[in-house]
Order: structure tokens, then sequence, then C-alpha cells
């Protein structure tokens, strides 16, 4: 047998420089993290040849013993972890995790009740080409322009006007922790089930950082790659009552075979994140979030400083609003790129510029966190981003400020035992 390199050098040579600018550059797209390698093993061992259409102990095919014991783990770790009654632990993405978990709830043509995506929301809650914005009616909620928190009252109107079968809760976008008891009053109140998306901020609910949605919500769903910092792939928590009718969603009713690799990969990442050193990592992202927040607020707006919505954060991450700076999000994002920092821009809600410019940033600290940064480390990088962002900036200003990224990305290595 050929190893990759030998095999195809084309794209071993592109998984190589990939590792190199992970290595090399600081990530701070906040939906991203560092998979453990042994996360990484798991997820490309021999798993992946195997067929298991069913769940553990109910499978349509033979030889499953092995990944029957893997599945069950990862599903007991996952439940321990948030202390859900139930899960399955096979959606191949957060985004198929939330569709399983809408065709178990709801019929086409329900009306849904969720964040509007210009307001921080995700595709999968109502967006209107994605499939939940056309098997379903669509109601969005949206966060109040004084505050850029979410308008409960705003939900619980919509809510008694539209009789909404289901009411989706979570975010792509926003920085601070929503009201699920709340969301449970209203969702009670006019009979819907209350869906938590807790994709962004479920590694914060594990290491008990942030208020766990499991108590309120019918349906939790997450991603395992995000804050988790497991492989890519999706998680459906639920009640025991509901698990026949979730599972039956995920298979058959919308997928095949499970990826076995993946069920093992996200065994792994549970595990890691009941230990103290996972919770450790979550308290540097969050001590991470609320330094770049601090130090982009002190920077002066009218000398071509920028602010940060709703003043600070309570998660991962910071949204840098823009839409008082003469650089828009698609410059800032090109900035910040130029200086070895990565990050996604971002419309904020009630946006004036178009959503492909945007005047927002998203800034997450989850990778960086699991790089190993500190107080001290993040400060530094806050600083670097605080002046990237002002005003006009010239050749010899970006050189220096790259340089000092690339000290941080040496002073905290990443997989160094992994070859390019
Ligand atoms: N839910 C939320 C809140 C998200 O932010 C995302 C990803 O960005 C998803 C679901 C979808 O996850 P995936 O990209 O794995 O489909």
């Amino acid at each position: 047998d050929q190893n990759l390199a030998d095999l195809d050098p084309d794209v071993a040579a592109a998984i190589g420089a990939e590792l190199h600018r992970q290595q090399s550059t600081l990530e701070m797209i906040a939906s991203e993290n560092f998979a453990p390698v042994a996360v990484m093993q798991a997820q490309g061992s021999v798993l992946t040849n195997k067929y298991a259409e069913g769940y553990p102990g109910k499978r349509y095919y033979g030889g499953c013993e092995n990944v029957d014991v893997i599945e069950q783990i990862a599903i007991d770790r996952v439940t321990a972890l948030f202390g859900a009654e139930a899960a399955n632990v096979q959606p191949h993405s957060g985004a198929q995790a939330n569709a399983a978990a809408m065709f178990a709830l709801i019929e086409p043509g329900d009306t849904i009740l969720g964040l509007d995506l210009a307001h921080g929301g995700h595709l999968t809650h109502g967006m209107r080409i994605n499939f939940s914005g056309k098997l379903y009616n669509v109601v969005a909620y949206h966060v109040r322009e004084s505050d850029f928190l979410v308008d409960m009252e705003e939900v619980e109107r919509l809510a008694k006007q539209h009789h909404p079968k289901l009411i989706v809760a979570g975010w792509s976008a926003h920085t601070r922790q929503l009201d699920f008891a709340e969301f449970r009053r209203i969702a009670d109140e006019v009979g819907a089930y209350l869906m938590v998306d807790m994709a962004h901020f479920a590694g914060l609910v594990a290491a008990d950082l942030h208020p766990s949605p499991v108590p309120y919500a019918d349906v939790v769903t997450t991603t395992t790659h995000k804050t988790l910092g497991g492989p890519r792939g999706g998680v459906i928590l639920c009640k025991e009552g509901l698990l026949k009718k979730i599972n039956s969603a995920v298979f058959p009713g919308q997928q095949g075979g499970p990826l076995e690799h993946v069920i093992a990969a996200k065994a792994v990442a549970f595990k890691v994140a009941a230990t103290q050193e996972f919770r450790d990592r979550q308290q540097r992202t969050l001590d991470g979030a609320r330094i770049l927040a601090a130090r982009l607020s002190e920077a002066d707006v009218a000398a071509g400083g920028v602010s940060v919505l709703t003043g600070g954060t309570d998660v991962h991450l910071v949204l840098v609003d823009l839409r008082n700076s003469e650089l828009d999000g698609q410059q800032a994002e090109d900035r910040l790129h130029a200086i070895g920092i990565t990050v996604n821009r971002n419309a904020v809600p009630f946006d004036p510029r178009p959503p492909m410019v945007s005047s927002g940033l998203r800034i997450g600290t989850p990778a960086l966190a699991t790089r190993g940064l500190d107080v001290a480390a993040f400060t530094e990088v806050a600083d670097v981003i605080a002046i990237a962002l002002r005003g006009p900036i010239d050749d010899a200003d970006l050189a220096e400020l790259r340089t000092r990224v690339e000290k941080v990305a040496a002073a905290f290595p990443l997989y160094p035992d992994l070859e390019a």
C-alpha cells in the first residue's frame, strides 16, 4: 500500500500547506477550533470502511460488534456530559442535526419562530432558501436596536400571534446568554416545542461556564467542532420520550450509513470535554474574548477606533461594530488576513452595508485558547487587532504587526509532532 505522499502528492502537498497555515497564523474564526491529535486519529481510522445503518444493537449490516461499542460509548459520554436523557450522535453536521430535529418534531407547512439570520441566527433557523425556509412557514424574531439583546417581548408577541409549532433559540453571531427559562415559558404558553441550537456555546456549557439549555428544551442540537473542539459533526440531545422520533428522523429519515469514524472521534472529544484541562481551556476562551472586547472598546472611536456590539461579551466571541468606521467588514477582514489573523466579516444587526461587504467582524477565541494562549498572550493579540483596525495604516505598520503575530504563533506551537 502506498502512503498519501506517494500516491497523491498533489493532495498531500495541499494538506501540508494547510497544516503550515494553521501553525503559522492566528485562527480567530469563532466557529473553528483545533481537534486533538487523538480525535484526528480516530477520525482517520479503519472505521471509515464500515457500514452500520441503524443503531447500536439494531443494525441492518453484519459485523457491527465493534462500532456498536464505539457508538454506545459516544452516546453514554455525551448524555453524561450534558445531563441529557437521550442522544443521537449520528448527524453528519450541525445543519443535519437541525434538519433531523425539525423533521422529528413538526410537519412541512408548520410555523417555526427563529432568530433572524441578519440578527445572528443560523441558516437552518429559517433562512429563505435553506430547507428550513422552504419547508416551514418562518416567522423571525430579532435583537433590539437599543442594546442588541434578543427582544423577548417580541418573541412572546410573535408566538401568540403566529402560534409556531417550534421555537428555535440559538445563534451563530451573538455575544450574550439567552434566557432559556423565558423561551420555555413562551413555548408552553403557545403549545410549541422548544429547540435550542447550542452549536456555538456547547463547550462553555460542558465546562459549566454558560447556563445549560438541557433542562428547558425538548431538543438540544449542537455541532461537535466549535467550542467543543471535536471532529466536524452534529449531535441531538433530547428527552427520552422523543428519542424514537429523533432516531427515525436521522435514519432512515435523513441519512444512510453513519460515519462511525467520526462518531469514534466524537466519543474521544466528549472524554476530553469532561476533564479539568478542558474546563481551564474554556475559561481561557472566555477570558480571551473579554480581553479582546475590553481592549477594542477602549480604542477611541473618534480617533478611528472601533466598537464592540453590546459593549462586551459573555461567550467565546466578540462582534466588532464597523458601522462608524471607514473600514467595512471586507476591508477589515482583509487587513487582519494580511497580518496573519484569520476572522470572518459578519453583518451586524441593522447593517447599512450589503451582506457581502457588511459592517462587522466576528472574532472568536476558542482555537487560540486550545493553542494555549493565556491572559498576557490574548492581551497582545487584542492590541495587535486594535491597532490594525484603526484608520489608515502603512506597509511598515502592517509588517510590524505581522511580526508580532508570528511571535505569538511561535510561542504557542500547534501540532508540534505533525509534519507538513
Ligand atoms: N447551528 C449553528 C448555530 C451554527 O452556527 C452552525 C454552523 O455554523 C450550524 C448549526 C451548522 O453546522 P454545520 O456547519 O456543521 O452544518
